[in-house]
């Protein structure tokens, strides 16, 4: 069987995607990106490749241009836009939220991309502001939205930058502020950040949330209040980027 492999080796997590003649997901492999993301993305390469004989290899990412056998790479815009368009034709705006960048991708009628704009600067916009927090006060990040109920008056975090913000997060703690407050108040900091950016590109609804950090409904409701707008978590939404790169392989 013809398959195509699209490999999304992000900062973080390294994805890869094979797909059938009938754009069918046949298959799928996530792993940490780690010290090595070339040895990270052939093993998976060649994980997926036992389903079949890969027609097209295609990489985006960070690390996409490591993947020196495949026959094309293309941006994490791109492949985002067309992956999430692919399994959401409605889309007008994503917001992708991942380890070390966020971004905002407003999208044109037939999918393709019409503005987009992107942190990658500042990790207090990223996943990485949660990685820590979780990291420092020993919280599972996979159930970190069981921390921080639905309408959790979130405490105002000041500290733009996440050093600092995890020294201030240890004062609330030591004031006696309950986490699931201070929680709040880190998801609400992170969505003012991609708030920025989802109207430096005009996103108009619908508006669908794609990236690792969607896994978290804490942050797409704390998107929700911030933006005033509804926000829906695409499906598969950490693979979304490997998917519209094997589509375009
Ligand atoms: P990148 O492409 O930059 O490597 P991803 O889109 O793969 O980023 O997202 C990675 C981030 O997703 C991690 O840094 C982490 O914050 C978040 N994440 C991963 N899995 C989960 C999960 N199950 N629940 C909540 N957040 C998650």
């Amino acid at each position: 069987m013809n398959i195509r492999i699209g490999l999304d080796i992000g900062s973080t997590t390294a994805k890869g995607v094979a797909l059938d003649a009938d754009d069918r997901i046949i298959g799928h492999v996530l792993n940490p990106t780690g010290t090595a993301p070339k040895d990270t993305a052939k093993r998976i390469c060649d994980e997926l490749s036992s389903l079949g004989q890969p027609s097209a290899i295609l990489s985006t990412g960070y690390s996409r241009h490591l993947v020196d056998w495949a026959d094309r790479s293309i941006t994490e815009i791109t492949c985002h836009a067309r992956g999430v368009h692919a399994l959401h034709p409605d889309t007008a705006t994503i917001i992708d939220i991942g380890g070390q960048d966020s971004k905002a991708i407003r999208l044109d009628t037939t999918g393709g991309v019409a503005d987009f704009a992107m942190n990658d600067r500042c990790a207090s916009g990223t996943g990485s502001f949660l990685d820590a927090i979780a990291r420092r006060f020993d919280l599972n990040l996979e159930a970190i939205d069981a921390h921080c109920p639905p309408d959790t008056e979130p405490l105002p975090i000041s500290s733009t930058c996440v050093v600092f913000a995890e020294s201030e997060i240890v004062g609330l703690l030591a004031r006696g502020e309950p986490i699931e407050r201070v929680l709040a108040g880190v998801h609400a900091a992170i969505a003012s950040r991609v708030r920025i950016l989802v109207e430096q590109v005009r996103g108009t609804d619908p508006i669908y949330f794609s990236g690792g950090v969607a896994q978290n409904d804490a942050m797409r409701r704390a998107l929700e209040n911030e933006l005033g707008r509804p926000v829906t978590t695409a499906n598969h939404p950490q693979l979304a980027g490997a998917i519209g790169a094997a589509l375009l392989a």
